[in-house]
């Protein structure tokens, strides 16, 4: 078990100086090292956060250029999963941190490529499908103050079909349509794609969900190629983290809240959760796609929804998991160090305690300080997709610009 993650060697909690110290500034030290990571942690926080931002905008050319090109390359993958449109989402991002109009313009370009290469695509969800390419593309354009392409993206948004044997879950499934929706009308404004657009969804959502679930079991359950999963990307927290976004009806309300307590009850002595209802004995996987990681997620918006204090004890207990076993030998956000460390982000915009800020930073650090010598020398898996934004090191790229602001962070396509 031991080899999925790194053993978690940080201290408790390390206080950052006030100032940088002179030998600091001018004592290079080789990365990589015990002495350089406690370098990093005990940086002032301003100062800290530039380097992050640094190393996030150096890393962001090299992912533009490897996944896009300066020549403007075919895409052979549009997604923003694994794909081109995860550079476009990284573009945006640093727009929206540095204001650099340049970005989002490329960004733009980018959008416009996995438009072309999506119109055939049956997939119709964020992440995966074309809903995020006109999703992104109108809030893009919106940005810009191209009113005409925001009126495009939006139409071909309102032209995706979803078809009756569709999934429910967030990768390929309703879920990840609904996002879509909330992401156009949150950047764009309310009404942008009206809500007869989402309603029957939500309903069909509902509806399976009770197809499958009670009978001494959770209310609501799902099914993805035969496995009822509990986790974020194919499961039940993915798509209960949808469904709290939208203005349900009473008892469609109370079942996604038995939902998430029948998790919170049924889950590992650990604090973990497993990965399906069928193999709940296994207490292995500490992802944000499968375990404790992306559950948490849920778990605070839950706390955040219901204001139920069992959520967030739940939620806290998660992170306790992904504290100890969530250093994973990966640097991405599907299921890597990076989306790992969300949790912590989280829970620290929800109950401003600076010990969730320090376990962020730890593993944000240890990223920073040597993720680039794991995966050169393999001791890290690079991923199928190595500059992607789920599997790759575009995930972390985001992650470092979401911490110099880590009071407003959200995990990408997902909170
Ligand atoms: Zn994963």
């Amino acid at each position: 078990m031991a080899d999925r993650f790194y053993p978690n060697v940080f201290p408790d909690f390390v206080a950052e100086k006030r100032t940088v110290e002179e030998e600091q500034l001018h004592q290079p030290i080789s990365q990589g090292t015990n002495e350089s990571l406690s370098k990093l942690l005990t940086t002032p926080y301003h100062t800290l956060s530039e380097k992050f931002k640094r190393a996030a905008l150096d890393l962001k050319e090299t992912i533009v250029v490897e996944t896009w090109g300066l020549t403007r390359q075919q895409v052979p993958d549009f997604t923003l999963y694994c794909g081109t449109l995860g550079t476009a989402f990284l573009l945006f991002k640093a727009y929206q941190v540095t204001q650099n109009t340049n970005d989002l313009a490329v960004c733009s370009q980018i959008v416009k490529d996995c438009d072309s290469a999506s119109r055939h695509s049956r997939d119709v969800t964020f992440l995966c499908g074309r809903a995020g390419v006109c999703a992104l593309g109108a809030v893009v354009a919106k940005y810009m103050g191209d009113d005409q392409l925001v009126f495009y993206y939006a139409s071909q948004f309102k032209e995706i079909k979803l078809t009756k044997d569709l999934p429910d879950e967030l990768l390929y499934g309703r879920a990840g349509y609904l996002w879509a929706f909330l992401f156009i009308n949150r950047h764009i404004g309310k009404g942008t794609i009206p809500s007869t657009y989402t309603a029957a969804v939500i309903n069909e959502t509902i509806k399976n969900g009770r197809k499958l679930g009670g009978r001494g079991r959770s209310p609501l359950m799902y099914e993805w190629y035969g496995e009822m999963y509990w986790g974020a990307a194919h499961g039940l927290a993915g798509i209960m983290h949808v469904l709290m976004d939208f203005e349900l009806e009473p008892d469609d309300l109370e079942d996604v809240k038995e939902t998430l307590k029948y998790m919170v009850k049924n889950r590992f002595p650990s604090g973990n959760y497993p990965a399906s209802e069928e193999d709940p004995r296994r207490d292995l996987l500490v992802h944000w796609c499968h375990g404790a990681p992306g559950i948490a997620l849920t778990l605070v918006k839950a706390a955040e929804v219901f204001g139920d204090r069992e959520f967030l004890n739940a939620a806290v207990d998660a992170a306790e998991v992904v504290w100890n076993r969530g250093l994973l030998k990966c640097a991405g956000l599907c299921h890597g160090i990076s989306g790992n460390t969300y949790v912590f982000l989280s829970l620290y915009r929800l109950t401003g305690n600076v010990e969730y800020l320090y376990r962020a930073k730890a593993f944000a650090c240890f990223l920073l300080d040597r993720a680039h010598r794991l995966i050169a020398t393999g001791e890290m898996h690079g991923g199928d997709s190595p500059y992607s934004l789920f599997e790759g090191i575009a995930g972390m790229a985001y992650l470092f610009l979401d911490m110099t602001d880590p009071k407003n962070t959200r995990f990408p396509a997902y909170e």
